[in-house]
């Protein structure tokens, strides 16, 4: 696959979802990639959100690229902060301290980068806020300062057994939440399960794997 299958196929699921083009972007999740091969596969086709997911990586890759538009998709532990100061957009928090950690070294940075809330996919799973702890912590990280556009969660895994069905409810139950929070931002779907994340109304993609094999 590559950029132009993927966009190939956004396009057809936001009409399917009678959804006006280009109303769900991509971020091209580029973790384990080269700039060299970012370059050659994604930046080739255009200009996109640039997705990583490990502290020093984003780092590095910033750091030589500071031009790109780079989004951090990772769990964000507190050493990795300082790593986020050419980031423009942050899918994962999930707790207050992190909001604050950041709201603090963006006054060194002299600009900070938005946020999204990572909800828990009700799986057992690691990562995300849980539901009904939701309203009590975007109260939390909006007193930092920070802005909040919306919600990011990660499906259930297909691979371990979830389904279609089951797939597309944690995806609009993700989407409910963000309508009635009034955050209008959805950071949702996959390579393997964007098509149902588009018709739920996610407004961002994360893919990676298909934009290179
Ligand atoms: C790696 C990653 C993706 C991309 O997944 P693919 O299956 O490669 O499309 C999306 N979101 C997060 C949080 C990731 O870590």
């Amino acid at each position: 696959m590559s950029v132009p299958a993927v966009l190939e196929g956004l396009r057809a699921a936001e009409r399917a979802a009678g959804r006006p083009e280009g109303s769900a972007r991509l971020v091209a999740v580029t973790k384990g990639h080269t700039l060299a091969e970012i370059e050659a596969r994604v930046l080739a086709h255009g200009a996109f959100p640039l997705g990583e997911s490990r502290g020093q990586e984003l780092r590095d890759k910033s750091a030589e690229r500071p031009d790109l538009e780079w989004h951090f998709i990772g769990p964000l532990q507190r050493n990795k902060v300082k790593y986020l100061n050419r980031v423009g957009l942050v899918h994962t928090i999930e707790a207050a301290w992190q909001a604050e950690a950041i709201a603090q070294a963006a006054q060194g940075w002299g600009h900070a980068p938005d946020v999204l809330l990572q909800l828990h996919n009700g799986e057992a799973q690691k990562h995300g806020i849980p539901a009904p702890e939701l309203p009590a912590t975007l109260r939390a990280v909006q007193a930092t300062g920070l802005r909040v556009r919306g919600l990011m969660v990660i499906a259930p895994d297909a691979e371990a057994g979830a389904d279609q069905a089951g797939i597309l409810r944690v995806f609009q139950d993700t989407a409910a939440r963000a309508h009635d929070l009034g955050l209008s931002d959805l950071s949702m779907g996959m390579s393997a399960d964007y098509p149902l994340a588009v018709q739920a109304g996610a407004t961002l993609i994360r893919v990676g794997r298909s934009l290179f094999t």
